[in-house]
Order: structure tokens, then sequence, then C-alpha cells
């Protein structure tokens, strides 16, 4: 079952009041749209995801292109960028599609994971609350009650058979707010499911205003002794030097910082604790594969990291060479931008074992951010 995930980021956001589409804008740590990316990503149930951007935008997006996430050119109505990425992906044979609302950071991967199950056996999935207020239409003269039981607010990602989504989408859908109102426009069963009250859409500045948070703070520290006839990896790149790091693992003082730091920081014990050195498993393990897992989780919880200063003490290799390189690697592994880390050498005037280059050790210091 081959399933696609549209983001629709080519609005111009009339409401929001601001040159900068509020898609572009910065919401919980991240761009708004950059949610959407990433839950999609983790979620593991998409063949590729299709970024729809008004092409003016592009400087702001081609950071997320990679194998995994396509951008397209979107039109100026939503149904022209719905039907421009409809094409763009028939080429990859898709069978079902989710189409969704960049402007909507909050929705849960539960919520996506719903979808892709009750596609299987309807044409067209979508997520709905209902309504607290009471609502009125506007008459001539009088306002008259409408019954608010039988009033639904629909949501998006919406999720559809791409096939019948296909056939019933021309160009003469041009005023539409969601997808799924031209399936119930040709008469199409749809099946509606439990929405998320916390997946509102972003529509005015106040909106992106999220004040409740908490900041943690988590210190790391690392030391491993220089051994001949070992490469050396920091920071997961491998450094050209006359002997590596020894180690269970392939001894990488940053990255071993950087996980102790993040579980002090999430208070989930230390490093010895989830890869003990007594277990055959973990022996001669890259480092990376030992962080990977715990960023995943951090970002699943809903944290964020916010900032990462690193101190690496050794007399060589100088930092100062291979701080970029260093920087890049661990901007890719945290999937964090490059400006919130920053990278400090630190020699010791030849004292003791690490003055004499036979160890390098390491101390981080990070904070991450939880938005309730
Ligand atoms: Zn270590």
């Amino acid at each position: 079952m081959k399933m696609f995930f549209i983001i629709l980021a080519a609005g111009k956001s009339r409401r929001f009041k601001s040159k900068l589409p509020k898609q572009f804008n910065i919401y919980k740590g991240k761009m708004v749209l950059e949610h959407s990316i990433n839950k999609a990503i983790n979620s593991k149930i998409f063949e590729k995801i299709i970024l729809v951007i008004s092409k003016s935008h592009l400087k702001y997006a081609k950071k997320f292109k990679n194998k995994n996430v396509h951008i397209v050119y979107g039109g100026k109505e939503r149904s022209i960028s719905s039907l421009k990425a409809f094409e763009y992906i028939k080429k990859f044979k898709p069978n079902k599609v989710f189409i969704h609302d960049a402007a909507r950071p909050n929705f849960s991967i539960k919520l996506i994971k719903k979808l892709s199950k009750f596609v299987k056996k309807h044409k067209a999935v979508v997520p709905y609350i209902k309504l607290d207020d009471s609502i009125k239409i506007k008459k001539k003269l009088s306002y008259e009650n409408l019954e608010r039981e039988k009033i639904i607010l629909t949501q998006t990602p919406q999720c559809f058979d791409y096939q019948t989504l296909k056939r019933n989408y021309n160009k003469k859908n041009l005023n539409i707010t969601d997808d799924v109102s031209i399936l119930l426009n040709n008469k199409i069963k749809v099946k509606f499911i439990p929405g998320e009250r916390d997946n509102f859409k972003i529509t005015y500045k106040k909106d992106l205003k999220n004040e409740n948070k908490k900041i943690y703070y988590g210190i790391g520290f690392d030391i491993h002794r220089l051994v001949k006839n070992k490469k050396l990896y920091l920071g997961g790149e491998k450094i050209p030097f006359h002997s590596g790091l020894e180690g269970h693992s392939d001894g990488d003082v940053i990255l071993h910082s950087i996980i102790d730091a993040i579980l002090g920081a999430s208070r989930k014990k230390d490093i010895g604790s989830l890869y003990p050195d007594n277990k055959k498993k973990y022996k001669n393990i890259r480092s990376p594969l030992m962080l990977l897992p715990i960023v995943r989780k951090l970002y699943q919880n809903n944290f964020f990291i916010n900032n990462l200063d690193i101190n690496l003490i050794c007399e060589k290799p100088k930092v100062s060479k291979y701080r970029h390189k260093i920087i890049n690697s661990l901007s890719k592994l945290l999937n964090i931008n490059k400006d919130i880390i920053n990278l400090k050498g630190k020699t010791v005037e030849k004292l003791g074992l690490i003055g004499k280059e036979k160890a390098i050790a390491c101390e981080v210091i990070i904070s991450i951010i939880k938005y309730e």
C-alpha cells in the first residue's frame, strides 16, 4: 500500500497580516510546516512527503528537500495546488493520499495512523470535531438558531483513495476550503472519525503564541583513552588522527556526553543503564546508532532541543579545523539548526593524560523545551 502525504503550504495567509506567510513562522521552536513534515516522517507510513509551496518561498522551504520530501510549486487556489501535487505523484503509482494544511501543526501521529487504518476500507476518511458554542445563521432581518448537534467542523489531514479523489477533482473546483467537499458534492461516501481539539488551524498571529512551556537542562561528561590502531570519531565524524578512542563502542566522547545530557534533561538515568558495556550486542557499536533512538523518543514526547554547548577537552586534534564538520554532523544527527550548537576547544596546558595526548574528554550542557 503506497501512501503519500501532501502538505499544502502555498497559501498567502491573508488573515495573518504578515509578509511572511504563517506556515514559515516559528511555532514551538520550529517552522510551522516543519511540525507536519517531522510527524509524517516519524509515522513511517509514507512513501514520500510532498510539500506544495509558492515558488517565491523556496528559500524558506528548500532545506526540507531530500529523497523523501519533494517540493512542488502550487497555484493561486488551493484546488490548483492539490491538483499539481496529484499530477506529480502519479509517476509513483500511489494508492492512498493524505492532504494536509500546513497551518495545522498540532495533530498527533496517532491520528494519521488511525486515518491510514480506516482508508483501507473507505474511499475517504476525515477527522472532525463537534461544536461547543451555540451557532446562528444570519437571515435577512434576524438570526436563526442552528442545531449544534448537526454541525461538525472538519480538520486535516484528510485521507483518500487516490484514484477516487483524482477522478472527482477538476479545474472547476476552485472555491473549496477542504478536499473532502469535492467528494461530498459528488455524493461519495465519506467516513468521519473523531479529530483532535489541539489540531486547530493557525489563522491569526496570536495563535503562534504558546507560553505554556517548560525548560529542562542536562549535563554530560565523558572521557576515553587514546589508543593506536583505532579510528577517531568525534560528533559522529571520522577525524584524521594518529590514534582513536578506546572503549566498548567507537568511543565518541562528544556523542556520549550529548546522550548523557539529553538523558539528564529528560530524567532518564544515564548512557550506562541504556547501553550496558557488558552486553555483546553493543560491542564496537557506532555512537550515532546509540544516539538516534534517544533523539527520536525526545521528539515523540514533544521535547525540542533549544541550545547545545560543548567543551571538547584535548591538546590535539585542533577543534578549529573540524568545527564545521562536527557541527554539521551534530545538526543532522539531532535534527536541529546549526546555529543552536556551540563547540569550544579547550586544551589543558599539557597537563595529565589529556595533556600528553593520551585521552580526550568532553563536557556538554543541553537545554530542552517541552510545549504543553
Ligand atoms: Zn564514552
